[in-house]
């Protein structure tokens, strides 16, 4: 009752490693489950030894004149037509599985093929929005807004050194004015000096006022009202001293003088306001 298995499980070993190539992730799960089958098979196979065994010894026991030699061959027979059947249904199952193993398997370098070119155009429109990107930044630090910046900065700096032009210009002008001023002063005190010195020389000598009818001692010149005759007959009252008026004289040209003295006064009063 010995039945070899070797020719069979030699196969099974070559169709397995043959199998292996395919390099494909789920093929041990493949493989697994035709080693699987194989299992399956090979229990169904002993059930049936175990059942054929048994009717042999039921047949001995039936017919015990029988040739036992013809029923082993017999058996044998059976056996390996059995096992030639079983085997070619496995072959045919691993050529199936392993062509389809093949054909997934070229549609998948295909997809891969496939996947590598969309990376590269990927890669590719990469590079192109990185070149975009880059001229973008370039655009917008020449854009209008910045050259309006800076438009407007060279502006302001143009404003600001003509308000300092017109600063400086003004402080010149200050101090030229402040000299001008001080000039003025001077002048204006000098004009009060000399106009209290007029007034001094339009004043009687005698009664202090605005002189009247004037009448000029010779030879001093000192200036008296026409009313005023104690300050000029005999001495001058302003020389005070022992010298003799030689002569008097009516000046009309000292009221010509006052006159034009009460203009010029007019004139100082308008001008202070
Ligand atoms: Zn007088
Ligand atoms: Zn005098």
């Amino acid at each position: 009752m010995l039945i070899s298995k070797l020719p069979l499980l030699e196969q099974a070993t070559s169709q397995k490693a043959l199998f292996n190539k395919t390099k494909i992730n789920y093929e041990i799960s493949n493989s697994l489950s035709v080693e699987k089958a194989y299992r399956q098979t090979n229990a169904l196979k002993s059930k049936r030894q175990l059942s054929i065994i048994k009717q042999s010894n039921e047949s001995k026991k039936q017919i015990p004149t029988q040739n036992d030699e013809s029923i082993l061959k017999r058996i044998q027979a059976t056996k390996s037509q059995s096992d030639c059947q079983i085997f070619e249904k496995l072959q045919q199952e691993f050529e199936q599985k392993y062509q389809e193993q093949v054909r997934i398997s070229e549609d998948l370098k295909l997809e891969n093929v496939k996947l590598k070119m969309q990376l590269e155009e990927q890669e590719q429109q990469i590079i192109y929005l990185k070149l975009i990107n880059s001229d973008l930044r370039y655009q917008i630090d020449n854009s209008t807004l910045a050259q309006q910046l800076k438009k407007l900065e060279l502006e302001y700096k143009d404003t600001y050194r003509r308000m300092d032009d017109t600063l400086r210009k003004a402080i010149d002008e200050n101090y030229e004015s402040q000299i001008k001023m001080k000039n003025l002063q001077i002048k204006s005190q000098q004009l009060e000096q000399f106009t209290f010195s007029l007034r001094q020389q339009l004043t009687c000598k005698f009664c202090r006022k605005e002189l009247q009818n004037t009448i000029t001692v010779i030879p001093c010149a000192h200036n008296y009202c026409q009313r005023c005759v104690s300050g000029y007959v005999g001495r001058c009252f302003a020389c005070n001293d022992d010298s003799v008026v030689q002569a008097t004289y009516h000046n009309e040209y000292i009221s010509d003088l006052i006159n034009m003295y009460k203009i010029f006064e007019n004139i100082m009063i308008i001008l202070k306001t």
